[in-house]
């Protein structure tokens, strides 16, 4: 019988290469059994197709309906793709009933007795999809046909989870970022976070990830994204993943290697210092959260962090490293205002990360603080559930600060305005002094997208000489070496005559920038 299972999901960008499908369809063969392993296919969408297209896609890969065959569909459900699945499985369910639609992934997995997604649905997987997946499916093809619409998700231990790595196709390996995974799983209990749930961390038994990662090595994978929640909490671990990668990186010199990693700030043994010294630079990004540096913040979330060691941490990782650090603020935290957050962006500022990426705060369904339904806190009703006030922020703050925080990238995370950006922060608030600059960048271009750099380079030409009063032979050399530097091949009108002429050296050293920005920036995304 040509029963089909099609293991779904909506990427947010096309580089992302989903880790949470390809160990479904790992497992089909496990606990499905050899004939569901030999039905089952992958259709990876991003979450800007066409909902009609991706249904078409789906149902090719269906095929023609068989009265006595078996057809699903599983989905991944994520905060930022709940929307349009959600169009998808509407449109899929209208043309073909017959279909099973079975959800899965952190959207469904909590409060989801009011979803529009879970009602449109057959069944529901709450938690870990491994295992209760391929069981499912095995149930719905040769039965008993399962009675629950509501499945809880098996946690297997890790050892008898297949490995997800060799579904990686060899495009994958040369186009998109790969995600690994040597842990599940967070000790720390951030109420913020899905995380918390877990309550403690699991790790994968090291010498066969390792393995997987020098088959994925070998077949040409270079680009590396890890989503462990905490790669430093068991250094042991930690050095031997680093130490495979120097080995890699002393056999092959010529052969640049990525690597992204998430780390707790204020654990940084010496050991695993000295492992990271040894990485020459565009080798290691760390993603560090800090959330928040104001202790009464922390308390209130119950996130535990020591001040001391963050700073001397990110201290060193700064001076005595050459990893990419990418570290993370929330705005938006209860009891956190805009002065507090203030000196805890100019306290992270002054301590020289490469980048801050500036949150702000979301309800995700499932976490303690939404258990908490705290008054004070008010949320979008629609995902992505972003904070619209609370007991220390008013709606106009947030609004504010959310426009802040785009402007924030384009012109501090993009790297594009390095020279231009010290004159911009150059006070004795850094934050202050952007939330200046963003609010006039608001009342003149009132819009927070579709900001080329040639308009960004205009309006801090303008902003700067005008609003700060810096002369304007100073400001524009900066902004000429920025732009040159990102090469940028326009001409923006504040340096009409006087770019340089471009000579091809400055052109390629620019080019490359340009690569290594937008390597960072698709890897830091979620
Ligand atoms: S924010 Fe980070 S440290 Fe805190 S619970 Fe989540 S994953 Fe763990």
């Amino acid at each position: 019988m040509p029963h089909r299972i099609v293991l779904a999901t909506l990427n947010a960008k096309y580089i992302h290469a989903s880790l949470g499908l390809r160990y479904l369809r790992a497992n089909m063969g496990r606990y499905g059994g050899p004939d569901l392993d030999a039905c089952t296919t992958l259709a990876e969408f991003t979450i800007q197709g066409a909902p009609q297209d991706i249904v078409d896609a789906l149902l090719a890969e269906c095929g023609p309906a068989d009265p006595g065959a078996v057809y699903v569909v599983g989905f991944g459900v994520y905060i930022w793709n709940v929307v349009p699945t959600t169009q998808v499985i509407a449109l899929l369910k209208s043309q073909r009933p017959d279909v099973k639609v079975v959800l899965g992934g952190p959207e469904v997995s909590h409060e989801w007795s009011d979803q529009a997604i879970v009602a449109l649905a057959d069944y529901l997987i709450t938690g870990w999809g491994d295992v209760s997946f391929p069981k499912l499916c095995r149930a719905l093809v040769h039965g008993p046909r399962p009675l629950m619409k509501v499945i809880v998700g098996e946690q297997a231990p890790l050892a008898d989870i297949a490995p997800p790595y060799p579904l990686y196709s060899d495009h994958d390996l040369a186009h998109r970022v790969l995600y690994v995974e040597a842990s599940r799983g967070c000790p720390f209990k951030c109420e913020f976070c899905l995380s918390a749930l877990d309550k403690t961390a699991w790790a994968f038994e090291l010498e066969e990830f390792l393995s997987e990662l020098a088959t994925l090595y070998r077949r040409g994978a270079r680009t590396f994204k890890f989503v462990d929640r905490t790669f430093n909490l068991k250094i042991d671990a930690s050095v031997k993943i680093l130490e495979f990668f120097l080995e890699r990186l002393a056999e092959a010199p010529q052969e640049p290697i990525f690597v992204h990693f998430e780390l707790v700030p204020d654990q940084l043994p010496e050991r695993l210092k000295a492992c990271i010294a040894r990485f020459p630079a565009g080798v290691l990004q760390f993603e560090i959260g800090i959330q928040s540096l104001n202790p009464v913040v922390q308390q209130a979330i119950s996130r535990r962090q020591d001040a001391a060691k963050t700073e001397a941490n990110l201290r060193w990782l700064t001076t005595a490293s050459q990893a990419h650090l990418h570290t993370d603020l929330i705005f938006g935290l209860p009891g956190e205002s805009w002065s507090s957050f203030a000196r805890g962006f100019d306290t992270l500022w002054s301590w020289g990360p490469h980048e801050i990426q500036l949150g702000v705060l979301k309800r995700l369904r499932g976490t303690p603080l939404a258990a908490k339904q705290h008054p004070a806190l008010v949320f979008q009703a629609e995902p992505p559930y972003t904070v619209v006030q609370t007991d220390a922020v008013n709606a106009q703050e947030v609004a504010a600060f959310i426009r802040l925080a785009r402007y924030w990238d384009v012109v501090a995370n993009s790297g594009r305005f390095k020279t231009s950006l010290a004159m911009l922060l150059d006070a004795p608030s850094p934050f202050l002094a952007f939330a200046h600059f963003s609010d006039w960048l608001w009342r003149s271009q009132r819009r927070t997208h579709g900001l080329t750099p040639e308009i960004l380079v205009d309006a801090l030409f303008l902003y700067l000489c005008q609003e700060r009063g810096l002369g304007a032979e100073r400001v524009r050399s900066a902004l000429i070496a920025d732009y040159v530097a990102s090469g940028a091949r326009a001409t923006p009108k504040a340096l009409q005559g006087f770019l340089p002429r471009r000579a091809a050296p400055a052109l390629a050293v620019g080019v490359r920038h340009n690569e290594r920005q937008q390597r960072h920036a698709v890897v830091s995304l979620p």
